[in-house]
């Protein structure tokens, strides 16, 4: 890890053959893992799952409780679709042979970074920056 973050700060131009072949394998692992996972929960959701909350709602006229598992349940799947679209932008960087670059300013985003994030679009400068921009309310005096 050391000599990788070494070689991210040197900012080495390109990751090896090797290198990307070891990421594209991680992330097509992470894929199916993601696609068994989201057809599991389709399952549960469709039928038992479904079948028992909506008995349950019927006896007890909650019907909050069944909207908030059913918000959950949602909520998870909505995260593993959207990090199995981020999988396949990862993949398609790779056939474009522009995986491994930042997204917002083009430099090679470090080997440890992607080993760690296989999906990693932006180095991390770029992504704090980002993160800050977005996933944070404004506050007055910025
Ligand atoms: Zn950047």
């Amino acid at each position: 890890m050391f000599i990788l973050s070494i070689k991210g700060i040197v900012m080495e131009s390109t990751l090896t053959d090797q290198e990307i072949a070891e990421l594209r394998q991680e992330l097509r692992e992470r894929a199916q893992t993601l696609k068994s996972q989201v057809q599991k929960e389709l399952l549960a959701n469709g039928t038992e799952q479904y079948i028992e909350l909506a008995g349950r709602v019927h006896d007890s006229g909650d019907e909050s409780v069944a909207d908030l598992l059913t918000e959950v349940n949602l909520a998870i799947l909505d995260r593993h679709v959207r990090e199995m679209w981020d999988i396949d932008a990862a993949v398609k960087r790779m056939t474009d042979g522009v995986y491994g670059n930042c997204i917002d300013c083009n430099n090679p985003v470090p080997y440890g970074r992607l080993q760690a994030y296989p999906t990693a679009k932006r180095c991390i400068a770029c992504q704090t920056r980002y993160e800050r921009r977005y996933a944070q309310p404004k506050r007055p005096g910025l």
